[in-house]
This record gives C-alpha cells, sequence and structure tokens, in this order.
C-alpha cells in the first residue's frame, strides 16, 4: 500500500544474533509499508504504538492507517516529549494502559519516536506479561543510528540515567528517512556527533567519506542519508553481533567520547547540550588525550575537529569546575576502582580502551579544551 506517497524499500542491515536475529529496513518514505511489515512477522492479535506527542502528529496516521490496512487493530499510546517520560512512573501508567485496552502476549509495541521512546517503549514491552513483541521505528537521527539497534532498553531513576533496564530485542527495525524532515535542525545535527564517532572508532573510510559530503549531511540529503545510516547500524550490529550482553568489553569502544560527554551533561544539569553536543565535545577531549598520550599524531584531531565543526558541532567545552568533572569520571561506569579509563583513538578507525590515565594530564587537557 502507498498511502499516496512513494514507497521503496532500498537497503536493508540483518542482525544476526540466533533466535533473536532481525532486519532493519532503511529507505526514503518507507513508513507506509509498517503494516507490511509486522504482519510478515508474525501472528499479530493487535499493535499499540508509543509515540510523543512531536512524532504522534507528523507520522502518527501514516503509521496507523497502514496497520489498519493490514487489518490489524492499532491503538496510540502517546507520551509527553522530553527525557522525564523515560521514568518508571511513565513506564507504570503504559503497564496499565495495556492491561486495560487488553494487550495479550500476541499484542506488538511499536516505538514510534526518538531513542526516549526507543528506550521506553522496549523497555515496557519486555517487561509487561513477561515480554511482548517489540519493533523499532526510530524518527531521531540518534535513534536511527544508534539507539534503535542493538536492544538495550531502560528507564532512568532520578538518581542515574539508564540504570533500571534489559537487553531486549525488537522484532524488526524499519528506519524512514523521510521522518527526519520534521526532526528540528539541533536535534539532527546533535545525531551527527554519533555519526562521525563511527568513523573514528571503527571505520576511517567512513569518516573520509563524511569528510567529502559535509554540505548533503547539513542539508539532510535522502539518497546520502541513507548510505549513511545503513553505514551506521552495519557497524553498530557488527559490534552487538560480537558483544551483545557488554560482557567482553568490545560494545564499550561505542563510549568513545562519553565518559567526557557525561561528566559536560552532568555538571551542565543536562540542560545546556543535548547529548550528540556534548559527545562532539567529548571526542575533542579523547583525542586530545591520545595525542597527548602519544598514541596519535595532531592529524586525528585536526581532522576530527574540522569535521565536526564543519557539521556545527562544538569542538570546546565551556568553562566548567574540573575538579568536578573529574569526580564524576571517576564514577563513569568505565572507570575501575576510581581509575580513570577512556576509550581513545590509536587511528582513524581504531579505538584502545585505556586504564590508569593519570589525573594530571587528563586535567591539562581539559584546560585546554576549555581555553
Ligand atoms: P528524544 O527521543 O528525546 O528525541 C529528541 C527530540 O526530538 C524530542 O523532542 C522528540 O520529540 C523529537 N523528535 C524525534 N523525532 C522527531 C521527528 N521525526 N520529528 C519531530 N520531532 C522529533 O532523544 P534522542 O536524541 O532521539 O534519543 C536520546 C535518548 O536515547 C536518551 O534517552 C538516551 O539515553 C537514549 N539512547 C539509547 C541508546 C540505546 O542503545 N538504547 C543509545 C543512545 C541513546
Amino acid at each position: 500500500m502507498t498511502n499516496g506517497r512513494e514507497e521503496k524499500v532500498r537497503r536493508s542491515v540483518e542482525v544476526r544474533l540466533g533466535d533473536r536475529s532481525y532486519t532493519i529496513q532503511i529507505g526514503h518514505r518507507i513508513l507506509g509499508s509498517l503494516g507490511q511489515t509486522v504482519r510478515n512477522l508474525d501472528r499479530v492479535s493487535q499493535v499499540f504504538i508509543i509515540a510523543d506527542s512531536n512524532v504522534a502528529e507528523p507520522h502518527g496516521r501514516l503509521a496507523r492507517e497502514s496497520l489498519e490496512a493490514e487489518g490489524i487493530r492499532t491503538e496510540f499510546l502517546t507520551v509527553p516529549p522530553g527525557e522525564v517520560s523515560k521514568s518508571i512512573d511513565m513506564a507504570v501508567q503504559l503497564w496499565r494502559e495495556l492491561i486495560i485496552r487488553g494487550a495479550d502476549r500476541r499484542s506488538f509495541v511499536v516505538a514510534l519516536g526518538g531513542g526516549m521512546v526507543g528506550d521506553l517503549a522496549g523497555f515496557v514491552a519486555a517487561t509487561y506479561a513477561r515480554g511482548v513483541p517489540f519493533f523499532q521505528v526510530p524518527t531521531s537521527l540518534l535513534a536511527q543510528v544508534d539507539s534503535s539497534v542493538g536492544g538495550k532498553v531502560a528507564v532512568n531513576l532520578p538518581e542515574a540515567k539508564n540504570m533500571v533496564g534489559v537487553f531486549y530485542q525488537p522484532r524488526g527495525v524499519l528506519i524512514d528517512i523521510a521522518t527526519l524532515d520534521t526532526l528540528p535542525e539541533r536535534e539532527y545535527l546533535s545525531g551527527l556527533a554519533e555519526v562521525v564517532k563511527y568513523g573514528v572508532i571503527l571505520d576511517g573510510e567512513f569518516f573520509a567519506f563524511l569528510e567529502a559530503n559535509t554540505e548533503g549531511l547539513r542539508r539532510r540529503d535522502p539518497e546520502l542519508l541513507q548510505v549513511v545510516v545503513e553505514r551506521c547500524c552495519r557497524l553498530k550490529a557488527d559490534i552487538v553481533e560480537q558483544d551483545e550482553r557488554e560482557e567482553t568489553g568490545l560494545r564499550a569502544v561505542l563510549n568513545y567520547g562519553h565518559t567526557f560527554g557525561h561528566a559536560i551533561e552532568t555538571l551542565t544539569g543536562y540542560e545546556a547540550f543535548l547529548h550528540g553536543e556534548a559527545v562532539a565535545m567529548g571526542m575533542m577531549c579523547a583525542a586530545r588525550l591520545a595525542e597527548r598520550l602519544g598514541m596519535i599524531g595532531p592529524d586525528l584531531f585536526q581532522r576530527q575537529q574540522n569535521l565536526l565543526k564543519a557539521l556545527e558541532l562544538p569542538t570546546k567545552l565551556p568553562k566548567l569546575d574540573i575538579s568536578s568533572m573529574l569526580a564524576v569520571m571517576r564514577h563513569d561506569k568505565k572507570a575501575q576502582a576510581g581509575q580513570l579509563r577512556f576509550v581513545l583513538p590509536r587511528s582513524l578507525g581504531h579505538v584502545e580502551l585505556v586504564g590508569g590515565v593519570p589525573g594530571e594530564i587528563v586535567q591539562q587537557v581539559l584546560e585546554e579544551m576549555m581555553a
């Protein structure tokens, strides 16, 4: 069914996890094929679409019509936008809505939205009735290249983000690049930081491709974005396939820039910067630290800085209290016994987890990056 819109599935990425394997479909204007895709997956009794109001408004109708055209009863559960909805209170509300509206083990939960909705809806699907099938339709760039792939779902506690959650793979992912048309500019650019991250940590050739296409990226060229999203999903899937539950340490490479980035977010109360902006600054700190430790020459730092700048992302830190930053980083998930550990580049496309980094060197790097 076409809903009057061009509809082609152009690319797909397989996530190979044995009986939890699934396909990520990527295309432009393919949201109208959601119903068919879900129908082909399983015998489905009904679908509950969880979305926030920013996304339900522009994209909800097409998603719902597509499901109903396949004869699938579809209901909407809309939550307020923003990280505040990723809470256990909201999960309780959604669990109760599901039971009131008669959800059973064959009801699908579809997350239509950014990473917040994906994590929340996934958590609700994983826990309701000990798990009902879950499907992702990511609509922010961050969700399309990162959070919808890999099966990490969670809600936040007031004390810590993503603290209560599970690994729960979706039955499938459908990425419609056209949904990005309504994404606010700052959110879009912030998602590009994670795209750059993949180039630095895993794929130097992809990094060069991004350098050559900054103009197309800034204007959200749909053809280009399909290539970019596909590559990012493939790179993340490769990692997830080898370390699904973060047991071998491999998946930690995805945290490049995040130790510094989380400290920046924490000290600014999660308000001044979007996640990708903090990650961009964090990647600049990590590259400078790698340089100071003699792991890389000046070229990588410079190229990363040029690319981030070309994508209108921040590369310098605001003035923050350095001892507080060090304290936050010592309690980071990757820190061990208060030792500072970072994911640092060795060359473009390769990173290493480096422990025992002296606090004085990190302090010098922070002073320099805030200057
Ligand atoms: P988000 O879901 O809050 O979306 C950002 C903003 O964009 C929101 O206001 C949302 O309503 C709006 N939006 C999304 N898509 C839109 C569209 N197409 N049109 C108009 N508005 C749209 O945030 P995000 O940046 O997508 O994701 C951040 C979340 O993802 C965090 O909760 C983070 O913890 C989580 N995350 C999870 C993983 C994982 O592996 N599970 C990985 C990275 C991040």
